[in-house]
């Protein structure tokens, strides 16, 4: 029985060979990584970003068959959104974009005036308890639930994907802080592995 909308999996697709698939980087050039909140205020992270490496390509614009089939894409440099742009939130999107695509560089922004400083964790999880009677303090990592500190909240992002095995350890990890008044991005915590993958740049 052919399920519906199956159609539209690559799996199901003539010409797609799962066995001999090395990923999708000859039609979409993705290589970095970008872990950011999901506030609108903050929305123009990836353009920062990208203008500061100077080697990216963000939007970016489709690729398109004689059809007008979508094929493909330009852009270089992909954002994952979450609240307050925590490391915790991205790691299983590490996992999958290292089996779609050659990443090399992951990238963690925490922004000025994030909602994130507005509590500590223990008060998120009591408002949780008290408005929803349900217990989440085992649920989550204390540490990456809110922001005490840019600094530190930077350096134990980039520590949690450098020891996260759903981060290749070849991948460069970068923290920046981005002040969305200003529209200043400060890198604050870069871990770039030696070529020979035994040591790191702090
Ligand atoms: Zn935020």
């Amino acid at each position: 029985m052919t399920m519906k909308y199956s159609e539209f999996e690559f799996r199901t697709q003539p010409w797609f060979d799962q066995d001999n698939f090395q990923g999708f980087n000859e039609v979409i050039p993705m290589k970095t990584m970008i872990i950011c909140c999901f506030d609108p205020r903050a929305s123009e992270v990836p353009q920062v970003v990208a203008k500061h490496f100077g080697d990216e390509i963000y939007p970016g614009e489709n690729i398109l068959d004689e059809r007008g089939n979508k094929i493909g894409h330009t852009r270089t440099l992909f954002a994952v959104y979450c609240a307050a742009g925590r490391a915790a939130s991205g790691l299983q999107s590490a996992a999958t974009m290292d089996y779609l695509f050659s990443v090399q560089n992951i990238v963690v922004v925490h922004h000025s005036f994030c909602g994130a400083t507005a509590f500590r964790p223990d008060q998120l999880i009591g408002k949780y308890h008290d408005c929803h009677h349900t217990d989440i303090s085992t649920m989550f990592d204390h540490d990456s639930l809110a922001i005490m500190n840019y600094e530190e909240s930077l350096r134990h992002d980039v520590k949690l994907l450098r020891d996260s095995p759903a981060v290749p350890k070849h991948i460069k990890l970068y923290g920046f802080f981005y002040e969305i008044n200003s529209g200043e991005l400060i890198e604050v915590v870069r871990d770039v592995p030696s070529r020979d993958g035994t040591g790191r740049i702090a």
